[in-house]
């Protein structure tokens, strides 16, 4: 049976000679692996060299579509970015909303890798299927937005879609990510170093390349659905329209009073805020004083995204991006300031020099911790003073970072675990996940959520599944989350996982959690590709999405040990006052039991060689491991 919904083509572009090969999607891959990272993963694992350096000409970065990227489905616009990540040198993938996917899909392919290193800037257009390969060197050195404008103008062009590095990518920053729609990122595990390593500025697509989808009239049915319970579902009268009116920046405020939102490099509580400071945060507030209009990706209908002009105060932007609540969290709380604009100020920033807000912010908390511990001098920090909640301090450190203005801000750009290397000191204050910074959830509050920072394959995530990711096991009592010896913790664990791995294959947006109707996922992936999937095919094909990414560290030499969580964030050493007062995670127990749900040997991380025939398609897996 021929699958329906992909236009069934990759490209496979080589940087070093200037050359591409068109490749038809194999149809067991398709059927197996569907989209997103799962497929990225898929490639990558066959067709990139086990442990090759993340910086090396045979590395492989992938843009990838979801399978439902294009076709209408509400809320499905997601590409995900596949390649090593320059922190882990390991497996990385991370995705991102706009229009850029389904840009991708009609420019011709359902997915483009690219590997080699170009002799000078270049970046690709994609027009059609055609691939020209376009000088850069102007292009380099320029910001996300200059990038866009001068690529728009030379190919004279408004509509083509972009995903471009900016400065951060350039300068091989660990923390850099890679931008399209101007605000729109593929952010966490450093992406972008891996374009810059390649020369590669940006790849550009257009085009009207058609691809049928299996059952249309079944597509606008389940779209008539969502709508519908975007009026009548459990949270339309609260999550809903938060979302739709102020993004999710609206949950800050009261993510900071229970503590789950990071507080003064984690080691904060609420009461070390003012409530002034916590709520004019709170999109909520900004929205009143700075929303110029409402911001959409393709074919959403809970637009959670909004643009602002902000014309008052030390830090006016024309135009930016609505914060997200992960990037309030990263610019507020966490470095104790109470700052709107200052939050808004270094999301435009990060934005259009290409880095993630989320360890760009926790890199800049790392070293406030350690300046107010005396571990720097204001000699040593570019004459910045980070004194706790100093926001003229905080501006001019993201400046210098963006800019590369100070020896300082070079050495932060790797990120805080490479700058506590760097100078041998204070790697107690570092909050990761495998070298990662936190994202802004606090496994505390909510311990369902260490397992997934700490051992998925791409690590510290608020994106990736597992227990605690959303109702209903977020709201469960503290007593059952916290009963470690319940195995029932593996249970819901893999369940989680299962949900957020389909998130991502079909290319939906992490809030269709509670905007879309239980079993829509489902549904959507059967009337694009004509696919069924029963109760167990479903759980095997997020179940076969985790082992595939899993596999590919494993086979790049990842033990058990190399998952490493900071101890702050899960209690070693308790906290002694605010919401989170003696509570400690056993994280390695959660851990075992959501191996053993998984049918894996819990000490290597290893699954069975039955359980992977059990799961389909995994043959170059087992070749790998088991031989043969
Ligand atoms: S909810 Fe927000 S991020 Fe998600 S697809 Fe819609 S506009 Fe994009």
């Amino acid at each position: 049976m021929k699958i329906s919904g992909y236009v069934g083509k990759y490209a496979m572009v080589d940087l070093t000679t200037r050359k591409y090969d068109i490749h038809d999607f194999d149809e067991e891959d398709l059927r197996y692996f569907m989209g997103g990272a799962t497929l990225g993963a898929k490639i990558l694992f066959d067709r990139m060299p086990a442990k090759t350096p993340w910086d090396a000409p045979e590395s492989i970065i992938g843009f990838v579509c979801g399978v439902a990227n294009g076709t209408g489905a509400l809320i499905s616009p997601r590409y995900t970015v596949v390649s090593k990540s320059p922190v882990t040198n390991m497996w990385n993938d991370a995705n991102s909303g706009g229009h850029f996917g389904p840009q991708l899909r009609r420019s011709g392919y359902d997915a483009v890798f690219v590997k080699g290193i170009s002799e000078k800037p270049v970046y690709i257009l994609i027009d059609n299927g055609k691939i020209i390969f376009h000088d850069a060197s102007k292009l380099w050195g320029m910001t996300v937005q200059q990038t866009e404008d001068a690529i728009r103008e030379e190919l004279s062009d408004n509509k083509v879609g972009i995903a471009t590095i900016g400065p951060a990518g350039e300068r091989l920053s660990y923390m850099s990510a890679i931008m399209n729609d101007t605000h729109r990122a593929a952010a966490r595990g450093g992406p972008g170093a891996v374009m810059g390593k390649k020369n590669f500025k940006a790849i550009v697509c257009r085009g009207n390349t058609r691809f049928d989808v299996h059952d249309k009239e079944g597509l606008l049915a389940i779209n008539n659905a969502i709508m519908d319970w975007s009026k009548t579902g459990p949270l339309a009268d609260t999550i809903y329209p938060l979302f739709a009116n102020h993004g999710t920046g609206g949950l800050y405020e009261g993510s900071v009073y229970q503590s789950d939102a990071s507080i003064k490099n984690w080691g904060g509580i609420p009461s070390e805020l003012t409530d002034d400071a916590i709520k004019s945060i709170t999109t909520t507030e900004t929205d009143k004083r700075w929303k110029v209009k409402k911001y959409t990706c393709n074919a959403c209908s809970v637009g959670c995204g909004a643009i602002y002009e902000i014309k008052d105060g030390s830090y006016p932007i024309k135009e930016t991006g609505r914060p997200e609540y992960e990037s309030g969290a990263a610019f507020g709380s966490n470095l104790l300031c109470g700052s709107p604009e200052l939050v808004n100020w270094c999301n435009y920033l990060c934005n259009d020099y290409g880095f993630d807000t989320i360890s760009f912010g926790g890199a800049i908390a790392w070293a406030m911790e350690c300046f107010s511990k005396g571990l720097f001098t204001i000699g040593e920090t570019g004459g910045v003073d980070l004194s706790w909640g100093n926001t003229e301090g905080v501006a001019q450190l993201a400046e210098a970072m963006c800019k590369g203005t100070s020896e300082f801000a070079l050495v932060l750009n790797n990120g805080s675990l490479a700058a506590a290397k760097h100078y041998g000191r204070g790697l107690e204050y570092v909050m990761h996940m495998g070298g990662i910074e936190a994202p802004h959830h606090d496994p505390r509050l909510n311990p369902g959520v260490t397992r997934t920072f700490q051992y998925d394959p791409t690590p510290g995530r608020h994106v990736k599944g597992g227990q605690g990711f959303g109702p209903p096991t977020s709201l469960l009592p503290i007593e059952v989350k916290y009963d470690f010896d319940d195995p029932e913790q593996g249970v819901r664990d893999v369940a989680g996982v299962i949900d957020a791995e389909v998130k991502g294959i079909g290319g939906f947006c992490e809030v269709t959690g509670f905007a879309f109707p239980p079993g829509t996922k489902q549904r959507i992936l059967t009337a694009v590709t004509g696919l069924e999937f029963d109760g167990e095919e479903y759980d095997k094909l997020g179940k076969r999405s985790y082992t595939i990414r899993h596999m590919f560290n494993i086979r790049e030499g990842m033990k058990r040990e190399d998952n490493t969580i900071a101890g702050r964030l899960i209690g070693k050493p308790a906290m002694t006052e605010g919401p989170h007062t003696g509570r400690v995670v056993e994280n390695e127990k959660l851990a075992d039991m959501f191996f053993k749900e998984m049918g894996w040997d819990p000490k290597t991380m290893i699954p069975p060689k039955a359980v992977l025939e059990e799961l389909g398609g995994m043959d170059a897996v087992i070749a790998d491991l088991y031989g043969g």
